[in-house]
Formats: structure tokens, C-alpha cells, sequence
């Protein structure tokens, strides 16, 4: 007689894996190499939760299948499946695009020179003032199913585009209603960051700033708290200093945020420094990053979060990963999807443009992209690899070999993307 009551519950199982990548080495005795691999890979979940992992012939074993219907499988066809995209930095709500700024820049126009003009993330805000919930809505669903179709399960999204209470109020709360949408849609992780750029109305008089970088401290991060699980600020030579970062910061770790900062991007800003001492969650561009701060980030265990699409789109040189890898930070790999500097929901991209023009391997780029996202937004208990206990967020490539994601560039290699066990996209 059949003992079916020792095995597993299921409503969601993947078979077929040619290579079940699991970004997860050494917690599976099937699982190889640096990515964790299982050859000819199974997985089975329950209420979108990965319960069983493995080489597909001892599945029947562990997991109850009789009587499953029809749509729990989701047949692989010999085909790679990794862990879903874990985009720890994008900027994915706002109204408008920039593709005139885009191409004066491209033709010899600074960023610096267009921001001065009134280009720039100016440009941007006063189109997000002005367009309503809805209209924001339907914008970011837009950009979200973009993330979704290119293998992208989880994604941090930003405020500040904003820049008054009304509008960053807004901002937030298109996440939260997309956050709580039925399906088709990935994790959203939402971000305050209220000190994006000092806003127009407070930059001609001179006590501005001091009454801009209040307003953030007692009215926006207080009134936020507990609806974007994290506090960013954008510590540049032509945004927030170092001090003003500071007081920010330690404001919103008061009030229960988790810390990030947009660090060393333009230049040798302090901020990644600043990220250490504080203990942030992630330093994200660093491409002007020290030796010294670097070692500083490793010993506070910051991640480093690396965004090559802003160095392709600007055409400038790209971070210096290598020596993130060698000072011992964790990296991540994010897009910064936004319409200013980097205008791509591609997480595929990001992976080849690693490879290709920063030097890391595959394997440090798919684990970055992964694993690396989801520790860079402290969730790596939660999604960034398969492993039992995890959520069940996959993607299914349309080729057998993961190599392909860097080989193979400039094409959408993502055949299936499966969120909480649902497959979702295409
Ligand atoms: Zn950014």
C-alpha cells in the first residue's frame, strides 16, 4: 500500500531543468559549482513557498503528485531555470521621459550643463507633480510588466521625483496599490528618497537647503514611516553633503527605516564612508569609491550595489568591481531604472554589461544579480536563491545553458517568470 502521507504538499512543480540554478552552493548535496547547480533539476512548492528541491528522479519520492491538476506543472523543456532578478535600485515611478536630453547629451551637452538648464531630474519632477495617482499608476504597471517579461521577480522602487509631501505621498502609495495588485506583477520594495535633489522652489534663497532637508527630517520621514521600508539620499557634490546625508539618515534609522545611499557616483563624494559608519544596508554606483572606504564597507558588511546601465547610458567609465571582490564587499547588480541615466528595466543587460566591460565572471554576475540583489535589500531569507523555505520565484530561460545570459546579449532570453509560484510572464 502506498504511504502518501509522508510526502510533501504541493500546488506548484518544476520539472524539465536541463541546469536548476540555484544561486545557492553547498545547500543542496546535488547542488555544483560556484551557482549551485542541480542537473536535470525539480522543484516543488506550496502557497509560494519552494518546499522541495532536486534532481528530478527522486521528486516523486518526496513530494505528492497524484491527483495534482494540470496547470501545478510547469514543464522546463530541457531548458535552464534560475532564481528570479532581485533589481535593488530603480526609480520606476514617475510621469514623462527624457529622450531629447538623451540625445543632447549624446551630442556633446553635459549632465551637469543640462541639470543647470532645468534638464535633468528637474525635468522629470515637474512632470511627476503634475500628473495624477492614476496617470502614475498605469505608467509604473507599464514599467513593471517590462521588469517582469525580462526575469525580474522582486524590485525596489524609489520616491523622488517628488520633492513636496503631496507628491512623494503619492508616489508611495502607486507602490503600495501596485505592491497589493492580484498577479502579473513583481515584489515591490518601496524607497523614500526625499533627498533626491534640492527641489526648484528651495534653491534661490539662501537658507534653502537647511529648510528643504527639514522639511524631509520632520515632516516627510516621520509621516512615511512604516510605508518605504527604506531611507535613501543621494550624497553628491551637486545634490546632499555629507553632514546634511547624515542627519537624514540617522533621522530615519531612528524612526525604524532601513539605510541606503546613492555613494561616490559623480565623484569622490564621502558617501560610501558615511554608508559604513552608519551601517547601511547598501552603498550603491561607488565608482569613486577609496580603497579605504571600500574596506570600510567590507568590515560593516554594507553591499555594494553596482549599476553599469548608468555608465553605459552616459557613456563614462564603468565601477571598479574588481576591487569591490577584492576588498571583500558584497555586490550587487541593480539596473537604476530611471529616465534620466540609465532607461532599462533589463536585469539580462546589466548581467552582460558585468561581464563584458567590468570584469567579473558569470558566476559573480548572476549571483549579484540574485542572491546579491536580495541581500542588498535585506531579504535574502526571503527570495535571491532556491532553496527550501524561500518563495518560489523563477525564471525559465529560452536556452539550456545560463551562459548564454552575458553570451548571448542585447536579446530578452527569459521564456517564463514565475512569481510566489505563479507563472506570470510572458
Ligand atoms: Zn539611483
Amino acid at each position: 500500500m502506498e504511504q502518501h502521507t509522508d510526502k510533501l504538499a504541493a500546488d506548484f512543480i518544476l520539472t524539465g531543468a536541463s541546469r536548476l540554478v540555484t544561486a545557492a552552493p553547498g545547500t543542496h548535496p546535488s547542488a555544483d559549482g560556484a551557482l549551485g547547480v542541480i542537473t536535470r533539476g525539480a522543484l516543488a512548492a506550496h502557497a509560494g513557498r519552494i518546499v522541495w528541491i532536486g534532481p528530478e528522479n527522486q521528486l516523486a519520492a518526496h513530494v505528492a503528485l497524484d491527483g495534482l491538476p494540470k496547470d501545478a506543472w510547469l514543464d522546463a523543456g530541457g531548458r535552464a531555470v534560475l532564481p528570479g532578478f532581485v533589481d535593488s535600485h530603480t526609480h520606476f515611478v514617475f510621469a514623462g521621459d527624457r529622450a531629447e536630453e538623451f540625445q543632447l547629451r549624446h551630442a556633446g551637452v553635459s549632465y551637469e550643463e543640462l541639470a543647470a538648464r532645468g534638464g535633468g531630474i528637474l525635468n522629470t519632477v515637474r512632470a511627476t507633480r503634475s500628473a495624477s495617482a492614476h496617470k502614475l499608476e498605469v505608467i509604473a504597471r507599464e514599467h513593471l510588466r517590462g521588469f517582469l517579461i525580462h526575469g525580474t521577480t522582486t524590485v525596489e522602487g524609489k520616491t523622488g521625483y517628488g520633492l513636496d509631501l503631496e507628491t512623494e505621498a503619492r508616489c508611495l502609495d502607486v507602490m503600495h496599490t501596485l505592491a497589493t495588485a492580484p498577479a502579473d506583477m513583481p515584489r515591490i520594495v518601496p524607497t523614500f528618497l526625499g533627498a533626491h535633489t534640492i527641489p526648484p522652489e528651495y534653491r534661490d534663497t539662501p537658507d534653502g537647503r537647511a529648510r528643504y532637508v527639514d522639511l524631509v527630517c520632520e515632516e516627510m520621514l516621520p509621516d512615511f514611516a512604516g510605508r518605504a521600508r527604506f531611507c535613501d539620499v543621494f550624497c553628491e557634490r551637486t545634490a546632499f553633503t555629507v553632514p546634511e546625508t547624515r542627519r537624514i539618515l540617522e533621522r530615519a534609522r531612528d524612526l525604524g527605516y532601513q539605510l541606503k545611499l546613492h555613494a561616490n557616483q559623480l565623484g569622490p563624494s564621502g558617501g560610501a564612508g558615511l554608508a559604513a559608519a552608519l551601517g547601511a544596508t547598501s552603498a550603491d554606483h561607488l565608482d569613486f569609491a577609496s580603497d579605504d572606504e571600500m574596506d570600510a564597507l567590507a568590515r560593516a558588511g554594507v553591499v555594494g550595489t553596482l549599476l553599469p546601465g548608468c555608465s553605459f547610458s552616459l557613456s563614462i567609465p564603468y565601477p571598479a568591481a574588481r576591487r569591490l571582490y577584492a576588498a571583500g564587499v558584497p555586490v550587487a547588480l541593480a539596473t537604476d531604472f530611471n529616465p534620466g541615466t540609465s532607461y532599462s528595466e533589463n536585469m539580462q543587460m546589466m548581467i552582460a554589461l558585468a561581464v563584458s566591460a567590468m570584469g567579473m565572471t558569470l558566476d559573480q554576475a548572476l549571483v549579484a544579480a540574485t542572491h546579491g540583489g536580495a541581500r542588498a535589500l535585506a531579504m535574502e531569507d526571503e527570495v535571491g536563491s532556491l532553496e527550501v523555505g524561500k518563495r518560489c520565484d523563477l525564471i525559465v530561460l529560452s536556452t539550456a545553458d545560463e551562459r548564454h545570459l552575458a553570451y548571448h546579449f542585447g536579446v530578452n532570453l527569459v521564456a517564463r517568470t514565475v512569481v510566489g509560484g505563479v507563472p506570470c510572464a510572458p
